[in-house]
């Protein structure tokens, strides 16, 4: 366990400092990790600096969401009429009959990495949550029933986390989604109950996709 600094007993000089503190407010860094990749910057060249600062800056003015799934895409030139959609939902060898519906675009990429998943996904941006006042219109839901309205789509396979909020929210949305006439199914098997999505490696998340059940 580390000890976290003392108020102003930094060996460091502020903005030195400074770095370090931004460092560590990012997932996964420590004070170590966060104090050697400052020394690296400050060894590192102007433009190197530089590059990093832009791409820091400039990083949400460079990316939309794709107007399908929401997933990430590169920005189009400005003034250019095409409405964003990634490569996956651009794709035509990918099969339109099966969506996946996620929590956040962290855990479609991991199910992408797998290369094993070949329907198309939906990005919820979130899960129900009353104690979080997390409401079903503050989701992607009324998205995901548009989309459902495509003949073509004949299983939804809902992945979101196995937390309670998680369980909630596929429930409710199964609820939705029966009634419509599609087949619903729910990832399962290796997923230890009450962990991230976004946490599990892409080995049991794809077994997991594989296994699932109807729901
Ligand atoms: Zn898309």
């Amino acid at each position: 366990m580390e000890r976290p600094p003392r108020m102003g007993s930094s060996l460091f000089p502020a903005p030195f400092q400074d770095l370090v503190d931004l460092f560590r407010r990012l997932p996964g860094i420590g004070t170590k990790t966060a104090t050697r990749l400052a020394f690296h910057l400050l060894q590192s060249s102007e433009s190197e600096r530089q590059e990093l600062a832009s791409a820091v800056s400039t990083l949400k003015e460079r990316l939309l969401p794709c107007s399908e799934c929401r997933n990430i895409v590169a920005s189009p030139p400005p003034e250019s009429p095409e409405v964003p959609r990634c490569a996956i939902c651009l794709d035509p060898a990918r099969d339109s009959t099966i969506l996946i519906v996620v929590e956040d675009i962290q855990t479609l990429y991991s199910i992408e990495k797998s290369g094993e998943f070949r329907g198309r996904y939906h990005v919820l941006e979130g899960r129900l949550s009353p104690l979080e006042g997390i409401a079903p219109e503050m989701l992607r839901v009324r998205e995901l029933l548009q989309r459902l309205e495509n003949p073509d789509i004949r299983e939804v396979v809902l992945a979101t986390s196995p937390t309670t909020d998680g369980e909630a929210t596929a429930l409710y949305l199964s609820r939705l989604v029966k009634p419509l006439g599609i087949r619903v199914s729910r990832i399962a098997f290796g997923i230890p109950v009450g962990l991230e999505l976004e946490y599990v490696d892409e080995v049991t998340l794809i077994r997991a996709v594989e296994g699932r059940h109807p729901f």
